[in-house]
């Protein structure tokens, strides 16, 4: 079946080639980091996954990729328990390397997931929270172009219609997501796949529409907006 070949995913970059921002967000997060890079392209931070086809794409096409492990045995066995079945962790050359063209479908859709409610609806694009002391655009999704948004709905729908499971994995992790946040008593900010902000009620999963630029700051881009010289972090 043509869909399972590495080609699916040449395919499928090209509906997808959006900046997360106009704005290098990477120099808005990287001072945050001790190691002065992106979060999201230092795997001491995120480690990308990607799909088998995918990553026989990627490894056929460019030389950017290896397959990822860590100096630490145990972490790298943690983390490969952690990766969905049919996937594989994987590490880039470094951020001053980076390909856009070979981006892998996690790059270019960090810090955001594919959010499904329990009617298995996907609505909208929600944050991965545990990266929310790090990313700049989680406290920044006003920056959201409205391409990005478009062009990430039109990934995923075309995705979950050759992997199926992958709804799944998404459905259950849109499931923790309302737990983490309902035990902290927040609701979700989301990025509604109709291009506006709304807020989802951990519990009861109503949803209200919000202003994207009103969403909290959180971490370090909290303490910098309080400062009496913010505009430096906006
Ligand atoms: S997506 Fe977030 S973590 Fe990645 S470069 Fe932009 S602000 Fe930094
Ligand atoms: S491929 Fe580019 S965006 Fe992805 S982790 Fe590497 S440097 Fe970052």
């Amino acid at each position: 079946m043509c869909h399972t070949q590495s080609t699916y995913f040449n395919r499928l970059y090209t509906y997808f080639p959006s900046p997360l921002s106009a704005i290098d967000c990477g120099s808005k997060c990287a001072p945050y980091n001790a190691a002065g890079v992106p979060f999201c392209c230092d795997t001491n931070h995120v480690v990308p996954s990607a799909y088998q086809a995918e990553w026989e794409y990627l490894r056929s096409s460019t030389d950017l990729w290896k397959l990822w492990q860590s100096d630490d045995p145990n972490i790298t066995s943690e983390l490969c328990a952690q990766t969905p079945e049919g996937q594989v962790l994987i590490a880039c050359k470094g951020h001053r390397y980076c390909q856009r063209k070979f981006r892998a479908l996690s790059c270019r859709s960090f810090p955001f997931f594919p959010y499904i409610n329990s009617r298995g609806e996907f609505i909208g694009l929600s944050y991965y929270w545990e990266h929310e002391d790090r990313c700049w655009v989680i406290s920044n999704m006003h920056v959201v172009p409205v391409s990005f948004i478009e062009q990430f709905t039109l990934t995923y729908e075309q995705l979950f219609e050759v992997y199926p499971q992958e709804k799944d994995n998404f459905s259950y992790f849109s499931k923790l997501t309302r737990h983490q946040f309902a035990r902290s008593q927040r609701s979700i900010p989301m990025i509604h796949k109709n291009g506006f902000g709304y807020k989802i009620s951990a519990r009861s999963e109503r949803i209200r529409r919000f202003p994207v630029e009103k969403f909290p700051k959180l971490g370090p881009y909290k303490i910098a907006a309080e400062l009496p010289f913010p505009g430096e972090n906006d």
